[in-house]
Formats: structure tokens, C-alpha cells, sequence
């Protein structure tokens, strides 16, 4: 039977490290700034925003929110951009996604500053990981290396699998593991056989939007599992794996809730830090 990967209890000691970091900042003058954009009214968009808010109000950040409607143009949203990249008590830019229909995610995520891209998504620090570069990393996958490095899981030199290539998880998740030595597979919508790929792997990080996409049949005895998936269902938040069914043949597994969430959210105030403590040493 697997041993949990607790991102909830994992996230709350990286939260109290920033709150730390943070009162440090401030001492010098600097409270970092997080402006959070919502654009139409998508429930759940409008839930992770609540809290991200709430998680910046937690460790002494300050937040602003800036709600477009649902028809908004896109120029409303850039001109709204280039007024936060001016304004210096910002320090990240977050524009939750998805977007409404017209409006184009690349010319939104091109528009912010790459040096208050908190997300990571700007082309630029996507390419800057992609090198090996020191740069802004996307927090989900970010908050997966953190887990994997708390538990201790060994990576060098085994092989992983990747299930899903976006831009904002899958492959940036790759390259974090390329970068810790890793054998990497990605796979995608159009794999013909997922199973015969994620049966070689001794980890493997799904996140396909999927729910239940990989089962117990899947998974090699003894591999770590990272369920990235969210999925509000009848029966509560599922992730994208068979929790109960892969739990009997992993040797880690992350819940879903309480996995990966709580540590995209930890990440996301660490990158903003880390934006602020940037900007404080230019003044
Ligand atoms: P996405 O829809 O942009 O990408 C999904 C990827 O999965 C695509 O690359 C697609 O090719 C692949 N895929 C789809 N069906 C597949 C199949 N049958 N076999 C193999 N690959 C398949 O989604 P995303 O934004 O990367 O998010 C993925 C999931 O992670 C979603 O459930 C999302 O809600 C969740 N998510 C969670 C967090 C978190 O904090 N826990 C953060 C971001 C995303």
C-alpha cells in the first residue's frame, strides 16, 4: 500500500518559511504585491482567485484583484497589463485562464513583464527553462520537484513519465525533471498505448484533465505517482488517477485533495517573493 505525499502538510511548512522571508522584505521597506486578473465570470476561476488572495493575506503579501467582464476586448486587457507592469507595488502578474473565447493567451501572457511573470508562462522564462537557466518556473510543476524533494524520492537516472505536454504543467514538468537527471517520456492525447509507457516508469506525473485515466493496471510495482488532475465532480474533487486502485501498487502516491493543490498555491507566493526580494535589491 503507498505512503501519501501530503502537499497540504508539505505547503504549510513552505508557507511559514515565506512568512518569514516576507517580514524580512518588509523590514527593508518592501511588502510583496500580487495582482491577480479575472476575466468573465467562470465559477471556478473565480474560486482559485478567492484563494490565492486569501493564501497572499496569509503571509503578509498584499493582493489586487482586477475583474473584467466576459466581454472585455482584448486591447482593455493589454492596456490593463502594461498598466501593472508600471506600477511598482506589483510584483507578480497573475491572469487566471482559461480566457474568455477571442481572447488570445499568447498576446495576454506576451503583454506582461517577464520580470513579474509570477506564473512563469511568458515565452521567455518558458525558454529560459527550457535552456537550464536560472529563471521564474511554473508553480504547479515546481511544487511537484518540492514534494518530490521532501519525501526524498530518488530521480537520477530512472525513467519518468509525463502524461499530458501543456504549456502551463506537462512540459515544464519535463524539464524539471530532465534537469534532475531523469529519463523523460511525454505523452499526449495521440500516444497509441499509455499503459505499455507508464508501465516502464518508476514516476509518473499526470496531468491530462482526464478523471481516472490511469488505474492499478498501469502502474509498475513500487512507482511514484503525482496526480495533478482537479475535477469537481458528485462525489467530491477527483484527480485524474484511480486513487484507490494505483495506491495498491505504488509505493508513493499523492491525494487528491491535499496533493498538488495546496503546493500551486505555496509556489505561487513563493514566486512572487522571490519577485519582490528581485525588485527590492534594483532600488
Ligand atoms: P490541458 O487540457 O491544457 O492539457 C492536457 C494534456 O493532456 C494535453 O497535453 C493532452 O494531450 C493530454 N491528454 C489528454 N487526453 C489524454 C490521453 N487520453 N492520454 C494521454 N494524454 C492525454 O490541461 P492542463 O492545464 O495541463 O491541466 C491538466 C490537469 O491538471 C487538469 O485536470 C487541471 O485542472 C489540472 N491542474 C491542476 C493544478 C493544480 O494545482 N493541482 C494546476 C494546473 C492544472
Amino acid at each position: 500500500m503507498a505512503q501519501l505525499l501530503d502537499g497540504k502538510e508539505t505547503a504549510r511548512e513552505i508557507r511559514e518559511e515565506l512568512k518569514t522571508r516576507c517580514a524580512v522584505l518588509k523590514g527593508k521597506g518592501v511588502t510583496p504585491g500580487l495582482a491577480v486578473v479575472l476575466v468573465g465570470n467562470d465559477p471556478a476561476s473565480a474560486i482559485y482567485v478567492g484563494q490565492k488572495e486569501k493564501a497572499c493575506g496569509d503571509v503578509g503579501f498584499s493582493s489586487f484583484r482586477y475583474a473584467l467582464p466576459a466581454s472585455a476586448t482584448e486591447k482593455e486587457l493589454l492596456d490593463l497589463i502594461g498598466q501593472l507592469n508600471a506600477d511598482t507595488r506589483i510584483h507578480g502578474i497573475l491572469v487566471q485562464l482559461p480566457l474568455p473565447k477571442g481572447l488570445s493567451v499568447d498576446r495576454v501572457i506576451g503583454r506582461i513583464d517577464p520580470g513579474k511573470d509570477v506564473d512563469g508562462f511568458h515565452p521567455l522564462n518558458a525558454g529560459r527553462l527550457a535552456c537550464g537557466l536560472p529563471g521564474i518556473v511554473p508553480c504547479t510543476p515546481k511544487g511537484v520537484m518540492r514534494i518530490l524533494e521532501r519525501y526524498a524520492i530518488p530521480l537520477e537516472g530512472r525513467n519518468a513519465v509525463v502524461v499530458g505536454r501543456s504549456n502551463i504543467v506537462g512540459k515544464p514538468m519535463a524539464h524539471l525533471l530532465l534537469g534532475a537527471n531523469m529519463t523523460v517520456t511525454i505523452c499526449h492525447s495521440r500516444t497509441p498505448d499509455l499503459g505499455a509507457e507508464t508501465r516502464r516508469a518508476d514516476l509518473i506525473i499526470v496531468a491530462a484533465g482526464r478523471p481516472g485515466i490511469v488505474d492499478g493496471s498501469m502502474v509498475k510495482e513500487g512507482a511514484v505517482v503525482v496526480d495533478v488532475g482537479i475535477h469537481r465532480t458528485a462525489e467530491g474533487i477527483v484527480g485524474d488517477v484511480k486513487f484507490e486502485d494505483v495506491a495498491e501498487k505504488a509505493s508513493w502516491i499523492t491525494p487528491v485533495p491535499g496533493g498538488v493543490g495546496p503546493l500551486t498555491i505555496a509556489m505561487l507566493l513563493e514566486n512572487t517573493l522571490e519577485l519582490a526580494e528581485r525588485a527590492g535589491r534594483k532600488e
